[in-house]
């Protein structure tokens, strides 16, 4: 039976069939997903209330359509202090968070450990906080900045408390275009 007829009977998938998930086209896998959704919700939606964390706005990229950075449009640095961000972590849980979603720039001055460290201190003060941090761009530019693999980057920052990381980053898949509007940023 292929992935298709047992999406259609609601039939559970196995591991490999998972993975085969990947190779439908996303309006199918869409419907699938809908589908199942409404199943089990009906047309109701459900949020997750999360605060953003954005601990730098210092970058060695320059994207032409980034008005975050401090390097270009926004002439004011920042790097916060952990103290600052556990500040922010400890108000937004007062008002009921279940996840922070941390995002900045690729800012060579931090260190590693910087970044790392921030991830333990807020999952230890909160464990029930889940913690979703860094795209993949930031993930390719820790790489490459300390020379560790993507493997060994990810594998510290589950180490440190990290329990997703996000989807940002990615913004235009053209090569052409990409090289134009952000030039250094991975491809
Ligand atoms: S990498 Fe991110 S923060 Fe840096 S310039 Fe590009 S979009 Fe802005």
């Amino acid at each position: 039976m292929n992935i298709i007829d047992k999406l259609e009977r609601n039939e559970r998938l196995n591991y490999e069939e998972a993975i085969g998930l990947y190779d439908l086209d996303l309006f199918v896998l869409g419907k699938y997903a809908n589908k199942i959704r409404e199943e089990k919700h009906g047309r109701k939606s459900y949020f997750n209330i999360n605060r953003h964390i954005n601990p730098t706005n210092i970058c060695k990229d320059v994207c032409q359509f980034c008005a975050y950075s401090a390097s270009r449009k926004n002439p004011k640095p920042y790097t916060l202090k952990h103290e600052e961000i556990l500040d922010v972590v400890k108000n937004s849980s007062l008002n009921g968070i279940k996840e922070v979603h941390i995002v900045s720039a690729h800012n060579p001055q931090t260190g590693l450990e910087w970044y790392l460290e921030i991830f333990k201190k807020i999952k230890t003060a909160y464990p029930q906080i889940h913690v979703k941090a860094l795209t993949a761009a930031e993930i390719h530019f820790l790489s490459e900045e300390y020379n560790k693999s993507y493997e060994e980057i990810i594998d510290l920052m589950i180490e440190y408390g990290v329990d997703s990381m996000q989807g940002g980053g990615a913004e235009i898949f053209d090569e052409k275009v990409r090289k134009k509007i952000c030039g250094g940023k991975v491809t």
